[in-house]
């Protein structure tokens, strides 16, 4: 038997087999009703651990405080993860397994075979022999994005409440619904959670944090064509389907799009495409790192149409940008220290801290822009929305103990 100081494992066995799938089609709020099973029983966990004030709303958001047990006056520090699972894998009658002090061996899920999570495969694999894995059994996700990072910010609360010797300022927890169908701020009350900063607990590898995201803005492009006969068309038809077909080819080839760039590029990308002769409507999605980079991609999109443009000159175009998020970064770079004690709370576990950018957006995009500066702290989820998603104890209990030196940090700076 290993030696267990946060009881990360058993709450996370209990919360992944509660299905909480969000749904995407739904105009409910939370798109689920079953969120809320979730919910209750984590507000009746509070309770239990002496979190008074702990409860959840009419939208679904859990809400709690870990009142400072420190005289200073220490921020209001909020962690934050969300309790719905991915629509694209199902999250019914999840069977977690664990794989004891695993060998490396394949790991071949019982209830689907054809299910093989491999070391080959999986590279964040090979720091784990000897771990405690945990999988699902081959017919569903198994949910660690992001019930392994509900089950360490529980850990760490049940710790806390245990050893109040250990000095802190206000905490707050924030559980949220529909974060997986890109709603989870939508209706979180800022005012009534009251902290300064917020870390989500969301990330995949062990001692990494994501203080980057992409900018985001949509661009739709409306073609209104010469729409005529087409048996007396001859020197009058501007097919709109044709000019779209022109925008879409003059597209570079070789950069710019998102099957040819990685890391810190860019890309200007169609997802969809509508319409008969006389108009035809291209949307677009458009994401960069930095503003400059969105601008400069918009400018090369709207040039692409001016140009095809000119050889349909009674046809027009309507160029519309939509912002959609921007990198979580501009508001963190006026907040060094969030960062900072993250990265010094990662490597007082003993592990190497790593910051890494995600080329996507985030609670904590959002949440930034709404006043609440909020990196991403790994929680140790691999291989999410599928049915080879796994994590490890080990790595559990390391997000519990950054948990813990964080607001430790927090209150010894302040
Ligand atoms: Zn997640």
């Amino acid at each position: 038997m290993k030696n267990h100081i946060f009881d990360t494992q058993t709450r996370f066995l209990r919360y992944v087999q509660i299905d909480t799938q969000s749904d995407p089609n739904s105009e409910a709020f939370p798109s689920t009703e079953k969120q809320k099973d979730l919910a209750k029983i984590l507000v009746e966990e509070l309770q239990e651990i002496g979190i008074s004030d702990a409860h959840f709303d009419e939208f679904g958001y859990v809400y709690a405080s870990i009142p400072a047990n420190s005289t200073k006056s220490v921020p209001t520090i909020c962690f934050c993860s969300h309790m719905d699972t991915s629509p694209d894998c199902s999250g019914a009658n999840v069977k977690p397994i664990i794989h004891r002090h695993w060998n490396g061996e394949d790991i071949i899920l019982p209830d689907d075979t054809s299910q093989i999570i491999k070391l080959s495969e999986h590279p964040d694999l090979a720091a784990q022999i000897g771990n405690d894995i945990i999988t699902a059994s081959g017919t569903t996700l198994l949910g660690a994005d992001n019930k392994a990072g509900i089950a360490e910010i529980m850990a760490a609360t049940a710790f806390l409440q245990k050893n109040p010797q250990i000095k802190h300022g206000t905490i707050k927890l924030l559980f949220t619904p529909d974060e997986e169908i890109g709603r989870g701020t939508d209706k979180v009350d800022l005012v009534k959670l009251g902290a300064d900063f917020a870390y989500t607990i969301d990330g995949e590898s062990l001692g990494t944090l994501e203080d980057e995201t992409f900018s985001a803005d949509g661009v739709s492009i409306l073609i209104k064509g010469v729409s005529t006969h087409p048996g007396f068309a001859f020197g009058k038809l501007e097919n709109a389907i044709k000019i779209a077909g022109d925008i879409l080819s003059a597209l570079p080839k070789d950069c710019l799009s998102p099957e040819t760039t990685q890391n810190m590029e860019g890309f200007i990308h169609p997802t969809q495409i509508s319409g008969i002769q006389e108009e035809v409507k291209l949307d677009f999605i458009i994401r960069d790192f930095n503003v400059a980079g969105l601008i400069e991609k918009e400018e090369l999109l709207q040039n692409i149409c001016k140009e095809i443009m000119t050889r349909y000159p009674h046809s027009h175009v309507d160029f519309r940008i939509t912002e959609q998020y921007r990198n979580m970064k501009e508001i963190l770079n006026q907040h060094p220290q969030v960062s900072e004690y993250a990265m010094q709370a990662i490597e007082m576990c003993g592990i190497k801290a790593e910051k890494r950018s995600i080329r996507g957006g985030t609670d904590g995009s959002r949440l930034s822009f709404m006043g609440l500066p909020c990196p991403n702290i790994f929680a140790g989820e691999h291989a999410f929305h599928s049915k080879l998603e796994w994590v490890s104890v080990e790595d559990m209990e390391k997000a519990s103990q950054v948990i813990v030196n964080l607001v430790q940090i927090w209150e010894q700076n302040a």
